[in-house]
């Protein structure tokens, strides 16, 4: 793979005890270093309009400044230091290049996932929260839409919370598909089945709550059944995945049970559906809090693009996921 990646992500200090530390990006690389194949590029930052098409222009003032000034808790959970407003300029720029990348054909070997910080898919459109600033998956959708390179973006969010910030950005935009499998009742508590979309939007929402100690056959169970069917009717041009590893069995703050062999299958199987539709594929990294499953995550993502063929989970779905799922199916009439 081709992976975004920039210093300056590294300087986004979060403090001594925050489990979202500059530490992820370390043992990713270091977890790379092992592989054959894997190539860095590092993009330009982005540029702050493109922030302001997603995000209330007043708020992200309001992010700079606060940074300028030193930084500190915006809340409880989400810390700034002095770097973190060129740290997020350099993350959403690193978001924005993979979405680039694959629409402009990078796929296969060359597919483009970015390895950027902090991650973005809780940041709303005027306020930061839980761990995010920007939403860095938004801003690249949107930067592609605005400039005609594509005209409908999927993002498919496999992190173990509720991406809230980019439902609630796209939830009445018809060009913007957002899909979501995580655990139900973890943090922010939003992605109930119900939360479809509203006018233009409508049924271009599509959340999945699993319940707690979901694992590899039920998450592939509900992308069979659910995300295939849905983005096959919606027929995306760029298809982004908004990676995070915290539904790992060994991750400390999920309950799920996705081996590292899950993460192979589900990209596996995310490729396929953006092959159906011929779609541009891209990756960026949102949440993962285990230094070793995040790193064996985003590597395990990488062999399967370098032509390793992942090993088929032996248990299919639970029956509470067949019940969720067939819930899911009849919101959207699949
Ligand atoms: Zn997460």
């Amino acid at each position: 793979m081709q992976f975004g990646y920039s210093e300056t992500c590294l300087e986004h200090d979060t403090g001594d005890r925050h489990p979202e530390t500059p530490d992820r990006l370390r043992a990713i690389r270091r977890a790379l270093a092992k592989r054959h194949g894997v190539d860095y590029v590092e993009s330009q930052p982005v540029e702050q309009a493109r922030l302001e098409a997603v995000h209330d222009a007043d708020y992200i003032a309001e992010v700079k400044q606060f940074c300028e000034d030193g930084g500190g808790n915006w809340d409880p959970d989400t810390v700034a230091s002095g770097s973190t407003w060129e740290a997020t300029l350099a993350s959403a720029g690193l978001a924005e290049w993979a979405a680039r990348e694959a629409v402009a054909g990078a796929d296969g070997r060359e597919t483009p996932f970015a390895l950027g910080r902090p991650p973005g898919h809780h940041a709303v459109e005027d306020d930061a929260m839980g761990f995010c600033f920007v939403n860095n998956a938004a801003v690249a959708a949107q930067a592609l839409l605005d400039d005609g390179e594509a005209d409908r973006v999927a993002i498919f969010d496999w992190d173990v919370h509720h991406g809230n910030g980019t439902q609630d950005i796209f939830y009445e935009r018809g060009d913007v598909f957002y899909a979501s499998f995580h655990e139900d009742g973890l943090y922010p508590g939003t992605g109930k089945v119900s939360e479809t979309g509203e006018g233009a939007g409508e049924e271009t929402n599509l959340n999945v709550p699993l319940a707690a100690g979901a694992g590899d056959g039920d998450y592939l169970y509900a992308v069979d059944e659910t995300l295939a069917p849905a983005l096959e009717r919606f027929d995306p041009d760029l298809l982004i995945v908004s990676a995070g590893f915290d539904a790992h069995r060994h991750d400390p703050i999920s309950r799920m049970r996705v081996s590292t062999e899950g993460y192979a299958l589900l990209t596996d199987r995310v490729r396929d559906v953006a092959d159906a539709s011929n779609a541009g594929l891209s990756f960026v990294l949102e949440g993962g809090y285990g230094l070793d499953t995040l790193s064996d995550g985003v590597a395990t993502v990488h062999e399967t693009f370098d032509g390793r063929r992942p090993i088929d989970p032996d248990e299919g779905p639970n029956e509470k996921t067949e019940l969720l799922v067939e819930d899911v199916r009849d919101a959207f009439d699949l």
